[in-house]
């Protein structure tokens, strides 16, 4: 997206620094964080801003980068300390990973100011972070049209009563399988869903990894699958760019109808296929849009029956 359209996705989240283990690969202080992965997967359709912090420590180099995707960091402060960081290993079935290590560093006293030119944009990602700083970041928009909310384990044991205020609020939740047994404890996906949509959101999405995702509605369900991958290298973020992908195509053709929801899922599974085939950033810094339409258009062939 040209760098003079203004910003139509907000993103708030995590920028931070990972360290990552796979059973091939290892990759020591590499760009993540939530908001960095749906910042670059939306860009490929809209004008992202980013909400979030860094500390004085964050290298120039990733600055560059998210300029490249046009990423707008109007909204990305620069606190003194130093820059979250995590780290976590895959298992040999890379759905599964274990956290090592967590360290808030500067997201401990994170403060969110929008910019006054991120206030009246209609779509909004809540991305990882903790529930009370997407309230107050969703208090500072004026009536956004779309809101998605992610949230984390973490929150759903420490922060349950504020994450069901923000739920009150939103237009879709996005959680992975486990997460929407935990919040709603229920066992069948149908019965946590169902939860999940008498707790505020229209939609409800439940993502399952490399089997794709279900959308759940108060009317049915659609299943979305991945795309079939030959190489699965580095699964942080799939979830993000999955978002990023899908508000920023949202954006894109701001159509809102069921059709238009499944076919913005679709450009969030692709870009999240593409994201997955290297570590951090890197696989999307060389991606194109044709290379998206063309995997779109593939995936598009398989669905049909
Ligand atoms: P995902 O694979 O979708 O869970 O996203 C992975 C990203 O989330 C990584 O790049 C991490 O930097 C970031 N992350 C991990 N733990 C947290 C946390 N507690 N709060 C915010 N972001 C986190």
């Amino acid at each position: 997206m040209p760098k003079t359209q203004p910003v139509n996705v907000v993103v708030v989240g995590s920028v931070g620094i990972d360290t990552i283990e796979t059973p091939f690969a290892r990759r020591e202080s590499v760009l993540g964080g939530s908001a960095s992965y749906a910042c670059a997967a939306a860009s490929f359709f809209a004008r992202p801003g980013m909400v979030g912090v860094v500390g004085n420590d964050f290298p120039k180099a990733h600055r560059d980068l998210y300029r490249k995707f046009h990423i707008d960091t109007d909204g990305l402060q620069t606190a003194s300390g130093k820059t979250f960081c995590w780290s976590g290993v895959y298992e040999q079935d890379m759905n599964n990973r274990r956290s090592l290590s967590t360290a808030l560093n500067v997201l401990a006293d994170f403060s969110p100011q929008l910019p006054e030119s991120y206030r009246r944009a209609p779509f909004l990602f809540l991305a990882n972070i903790s529930p009370s700083l997407q309230l107050d970041v969703l208090s500072q928009m004026k009536k956004p049209r779309f809101v998605l909310l992610d949230t984390m384990d973490l929150w759903i044991n420490n922060t349950k009563p504020e994450l069901l205020r923000v739920m009150q609020r939103v237009t879709m939740m996005a959680l992975n399988e486990s997460e929407a047994r935990h919040l709603t404890g229920e066992r069948g996906l149908v019965r946590a869903a169902r939860h999940l949509l008498k707790a505020g959101p229209r939609y409800v999405v439940v993502k399952k990894g490399e089997h794709g995702s279900i959308l759940f509605t108060k009317k049915g369900f659609f299943l979305m699958p991945a795309f079939p991958l030959e190489n699965v290298v580095d699964p942080t973020g799939a979830g993000d760019t999955f978002a990023g992908g899908f508000l920023g195509a949202l954006a894109r053709s701001g159509d809102l109808s069921d059709g238009g929801i499944r076919k913005a899922m679709l450009y969030g599974s692709i870009v999240a296929s593409f994201g997955v085939e290297d570590f951090s950033l890197n696989r999307l810094a060389r991606l194109t849009r044709a290379q998206i339409e063309k995997r779109a258009a593939v995936l598009r062939r398989m669905m049909k029956v």
